[in-house]
């Protein structure tokens, strides 16, 4: 295990703690039946454990346990939020704002709802990575139906000022929507202070497993309506039929449960950690900060490098450290990021750039390791003519 890279990208995911996994292992075997058996104990351990976990994601984001609607990841949570008020809503407006720095689980969707009439108006971000609220307020119409800004950047770890986007789509009498996957068991989340209407959560991004998310759906003031986008026995209220995957959502609560209780020494912690990478990093000349300095999470660090090639820093990274660049390709293409350059990054600083995601189980000792080595990658590279290698490495989340 000590040879492998150190790991340092907890923005794409990260390990299940083993508490978690402890939580959730009986509910493979002994207690596995299913939720929805009412006639016996099996079915009722199951329900049981499906409701405790319930009420901790409720409790922890200051929701009812009704409104918490357990999908696949926050991916299903995007799309449902964002097609099921489209398609509830659609006699009402058929306008939806989002923003140019969304996770693609909300941007294609977007697109998506552009084919089928909606119109799509995406915000552009300031150099910080944060939208301009009179922007926002702006762009609303009579139509304007959904506003989805996410809570904390997968790529830049930017938080979008939650509580003031709330009160604004409050008062234009607009639902808002939040993607969370990044924000939860990091940052104080709060549907009531924060007048957030939908919120999509996701477990493997807080040491939970990977599978298993929820959707937070409004009950009152206002009620929000959703048409399902997967029919079937009618389970979570009927917005999201499917059997309900007892371990993971056991998993999950633990997860979000133990998130909490560290959050504040933990955020500490990271903090403490990201800085001292930071420093160390920004000895060097040509070294950008990309994203918001302090509105940021705790454990998120991206860099942009000048003076070197994107694919090659990522190559001389790799044996010692598990990263992610901002080239994120398909099988096909390479393209930088889409959130590097609505930064308004040239192609090379967005290619050419690092991201850090430190966790729970990073010490100190490894993020000196790893500043020493990124210095003297980039030291090298910059000492060599700047050759252009194809690489295939990927990352995105
Ligand atoms: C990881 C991530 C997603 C996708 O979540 P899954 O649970 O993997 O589907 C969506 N949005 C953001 C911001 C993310 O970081």
């Amino acid at each position: 295990m000590s040879n492998r890279p150190i790991y340092l990208d907890c923005q794409a995911t990260t390990p299940v703690d083993e508490r978690v996994l402890g939580a959730m292992l009986p509910y493979f075997t002994e207690h596995f039946g299913n939720p929805s058996s009412i006639s016996h104990l099996y079915g009722w351990e199951a329900e049981a454990a499906v409701k405790q976990a319930r009420e901790i994601l409720a409790a922890a984001i200051n929701a009812t346990p009704e409104e918490i609607i357990f999908t696949s990841g926050a991916t299903e949570a995007n799309n449902l939020a964002i097609k099921g008020v489209a398609e509830a809503y659609f006699q009402k407006g058929q306008h939806i704002i989002t923003v140019s720095t969304e996770h693609n689980a909300i941007l294609d969707p977007c697109k998506y709802l552009r084919t089928l009439g909606f119109d799509i108006t995406i915000l552009p971000v300031e150099k910080n990575g944060l939208i301009d609220l009179s922007e926002l307020e702006k762009a609303f119409r009579s139509d304007t139906i959904l506003v989805s800004v996410m809570a904390a950047n997968n790529e830049i770890g930017v938080l979008q000022p939650l509580a003031e986007i709330g009160a604004i789509c409050r008062d234009a009498g607009v639902l808002f929507h939040t993607d969370a996957a990044q924000a939860i068991g990091k940052i104080p989340l709060d549907m009531q202070t924060m007048k957030i209407d939908l919120m999509s959560l996701t477990a493997h991004k807080v040491y939970g497993p990977k599978g298993i998310g929820a959707l937070y759906v409004r009950r009152r003031n206002p009620r929000v309506q959703l048409a399902p986008q997967q029919h079937g026995g009618g389970h979570e209220r009927g917005m999201r039929s499917g059997t309900l995957y007892t371990p993971q959502i056991v998993g999950f609560g633990k997860a979000v449960a133990i998130a909490l209780l560290e959050q504040d020494t933990e955020n500490q912690r990271l903090t403490h950690l990201r800085k001292n990478l930071w420093e160390q990093l920004s000895g060097l000349e040509g070294i950008h900060l990309n994203g918001h300095f302090t509105q940021r999470l705790p454990g998120n660090l991206n860099i942009s490098v000048e003076q070197v090639d994107g694919s090659a820093l990522l190559l001389g990274l790799q044996a010692v450290m598990a990263v992610s660049s901002g080239s994120a390709c398909s099988s096909v293409t390479t393209a930088p990021s889409h959130v590097l350059t609505a930064l308004g990054h040239s192609e090379q600083l967005a290619y050419a750039s690092i991201r850090f995601g430190i966790g729970r189980f990073n010490t100190t000792a490894e993020i000196n390791s790893v500043a020493t080595h990124a210095i003297a990658t980039i030291q090298s590279l910059r000492r060599q003519p700047l050759l252009v290698i194809e690489s295939t490495t990927y990352t995105d989340s």
